[in-house]
């Protein structure tokens, strides 16, 4: 599909910080550094790591939750669940795939797929077009330097009473640390540009990151958020971006369009 909808039109850049009011815990799924059973994710440097893939599907949980209050249609990757058709479910896919096969024209596929692909994953990636929206790895600006370790007490589910004896311990990255992020979205809609602006207002008010967040770690929010777009249709934009790297402020533009579709969608 990579060669549908693909000429630039829009771009819009998102820059901030994240900033951990608590310790946090993102695995490496291997024993730690300090001998642990748990070590969390670091760099060849040994500084930690906030990958752009945990970023997108933390965001794109939020989006999920949010999409049906702005009107929107969210399939939660389970059709049966959250009752919307959308192909990133497989058994629905399996069964209209073949259609989709059928389709020679490039714009009539496009218009099958604005019609079985629900609107998170239009968005975020189904498993029949990329995403639209990248997040980068967290840039590290500051953090304590030193990693710190916290025992646990294996529970069992069933009982929910601690194992006689398990016990783990697992590393964490202490509280304060802070990391620089940029999320693109690439020929963004009204309806996107809504719901990029929802889940970023759950991330301004604070959420949980990481592992063990129900033992309080992972708290962090996001802060310092700057908005630019790029309009590649204007002349003028277009050369400061290509020529000058420059984009427009556009601090406003996702509020707007929150706006709009809380106050029942895209009638303006
Ligand atoms: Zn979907």
């Amino acid at each position: 599909m990579d060669n549908m909808n693909n000429v630039f039109k829009r771009k819009v850049r998102i820059s901030g910080k994240l900033v951990f009011e608590t310790a946090f815990h993102i695995g490496s799924g291997k024993e730690g550094e300090l001998a642990t059973d748990m070590g969390v994710l670091l760099d060849q440097d040994d500084n930690p790591v906030l990958p752009g893939s945990t970023l997108k599907g933390n965001f794109r949980s939020f989006a999920e939750r949010l999409a049906s209050y702005l009107g929107l249609k969210a399939c939660l990757l389970d059709s049966d669940l959250s009752g919307v058709d959308c192909v990133s479910d497989e058994t629905y896919r399996k069964r209209v795939y073949e259609n989709f096969k059928k389709i020679k024209q490039e714009k009539k596929k496009l218009e099958w797929l604005e019609e079985h692909v629900c609107d998170v994953c239009r968005l975020f990636g189904s498993p029949l077009q990329a995403s639209r929206i990248f997040f980068s790895d967290g840039a590290l600006s500051e953090w304590g330097r030193t990693l710190q370790v916290r025992d646990g007490v294996c529970i069992d589910r069933d009982t929910e009473t601690a194992r006689h004896g398990a016990k783990y311990d697992f590393e964490v990255v202490p509280r304060g640390a802070e990391f620089e992020i940029t999320i693109e979205i690439e020929n963004p809609e009204d309806n996107e540009l809504a719901l990029v602006g929802a889940a970023l207002a759950e991330w301004e008010n604070g959420f949980r990151l990481g592992g063990f967040t129900s033992r309080g770690l992972g708290k962090v929010q996001f802060t310092d958020k700057k908005i630019e777009e790029t309009d590649y249709t204007d002349p003028e934009q277009l050369k400061a971006y290509l020529l000058l790297h420059k984009m427009s402020p556009a601090d406003s533009l996702l509020d707007k369009h929150l706006e709009q579709f809380l106050n029942g969608g895209n009638h303006a």
